[in-house]
């Protein structure tokens, strides 16, 4: 099947500021991505072919940790084997390896290691209720790797074939550190596309490794009732803060302030590369510090609200104008957010399955917009602010409690742990993801006993 073209263009406007920047990213995006109809490349270079893929199996299988233990906890922990393939710009790529996991080396002058020329994906690997393993959209996440690749001058692929190789690597290691037991359990893949090439000049790389991990990561499907997430740099800082956080409901936030700014029109935030996470480091290990869970990321002297940590945002409020419900999220037209497979959903689910009156839930109307702290503030004065949560893998659909901006606290509803809509769009998608409910989006991966 042929990948669909990538489009560097957003959907929406550009901005007239960033026009000048973002045309010239645009135009060598376009320029790095000729070959892209499927057919063979025109350039002779070999393709991306997950089915040229060179097995070694590991001759030092190791022991899988327990699903709470320090181990797992720890997120170091990675299954038998990972998934390798090289690429140089004379020759293209190489056939893909599955061989033992562990350390590969690189020069100390590789690109990535100076200029982050990086990106990566983040999705998990399901063991459902029905003893079955299944990925969940993984279409959505390969084909963000490729646009990110492509924001970071890495080269392209076809992203069928990341997705081969992704679920080559859970059908070999699935059974054993995924075991059918652990029903409702899951294991963290992550994708990681990394510049190689070993010279010092900032340029576009020639040499490339796209490599896929499988990790093992505490389980949070389980404590449904006390959503503590692991955040996705926990390693980082040393661990999760759960322990200080017991007691209170939901997450609590910290606003950021306009000294620090996640992504702007024209930069790079809608692409999951690295150059996005390190920097936002000092700010998330300044919310933890002061007893946040994450930084509510803002943007602009209006204080758009855009994202939570590395989750997307969604508040329900009721409309002033119209007296009706809304479930509004950032646009992505601006590019200074990432789509998240989680966010795709959430909307999707609610367009399909809130629009009339369910299950006792008045129906909400799916707002792609620009909303502003100030707007939250009104709303919650005047009652309106009827919930708000964090949608993301990491995070998965996490209730939102509290958000702290120039000194106030905004306390957000809770009925219990969560809100009503949270709650139930988080269930539609357990129920997805586990296979309670036999849906397109999960794709059922057929182990190696
Ligand atoms: C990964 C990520 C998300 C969530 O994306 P999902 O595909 O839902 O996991 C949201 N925001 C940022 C900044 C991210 O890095």
């Amino acid at each position: 099947m042929a990948p669909a073209p990538l489009t560097p263009e957003s959907s929406g406007t550009s901005t007239p500021t960033g026009s000048t920047a973002t045309s010239l990213t645009k135009a060598g995006i376009k320029h790095m991505l000729p070959n892209t109809n499927g057919t063979d490349a025109e350039d002779g270079l070999a393709r991306l072919d997950a089915s040229s893929m060179k097995i070694t199996l590991t001759q030092q299988p190791r022991a899988v940790p327990a699903p709470d233990s320090a181990e797992t906890k720890a997120q170091k922990t990675c299954t038998d084997h990972m998934i390798t393939a090289r690429w140089t710009a004379e020759s293209g790529w190489e056939a893909p390896e599955l061989k033992p996991y562990g350390a590969f080396s690189i020069m100390p002058t590789a690109s990535v290691l100076h200029y982050a020329t990086e990106c990566f994906e983040g999705l998990k690997l399901y063991r459902g209720y029905d003893g079955k393993l299944r990925l969940f959209r993984i279409a959505r996440n390969c084909a963000r790797m490729r646009q990110s690749a492509a924001r970071i001058a890495l080269p392209d692929f076809e992203p069928q074939e990341l997705e081969k190789m992704i679920i080559a690597l859970a059908a070999q290691d699935g059974a054993k550190w995924l075991p059918k037991e652990r029903k409702g359990g899951f294991l963290y893949v992550r994708p990681t596309f990394i510049a190689t090439e070993e010279a010092l000049g900032v340029q576009r790389p020639k040499e490339a490794l796209l490599y896929v991990i499988i990790a093992c990561f505490p389980d949070m499907t389980r404590s449904l009732a006390t959503p503590a997430p692991p955040a996705l740099d926990g390693g980082a800082n040393g661990g999760q803060g759960e322990e200080k956080k017991k007691g209170t409901s939901g997450l609590k936030l910290l606003a950021s302030s306009e000294d620090t700014i996640r992504a702007w029109p024209g930069g790079f935030g809608y692409a999951k590369v690295g150059a996005n996470y390190g920097p936002s480091l000092v700010a998330q290990g300044e919310a933890r510090a002061r007893g946040f869970d994450q930084v509510l990321w803002l943007f602009g002297k209006e204080s758009f609200v855009t994202e939570a940590g590395a989750s997307n945002f969604f508040v329900v409020i009721r409309s002033k104008q119209t007296g009706k419900l809304e479930l509004i999220t950032a646009p992505l037209n601006e590019r200074i957010i990432l789509e998240g497979v989680t966010r795709a959903s959430v909307i999707d689910l609610a367009k399909e399955r809130l629009a009339a009156k369910w299950d006792g839930l008045e129906p909400v109307e799916v707002v792609e917009r620009r909303f502003t702290m100030d707007e939250l503030i009104e709303a919650h004065k005047d009652g309106r602010f009827v919930e708000a949560f964090a949608a993301g893998t990491a995070f998965f659909i996490a209730p939102v409690g509290l958000i702290h901006f120039r000194g106030g606290d905004i306390d957000i509803p809770m009925d219990g742990d969560s809100g009503a809509y949270a709650r139930t769009i988080k269930q539609w998608l357990v129920d997805i993801m586990y296979g309670n409910a036999s849906h397109e989006w999960g794709i059922v991966v057929d182990e190696k006993a």
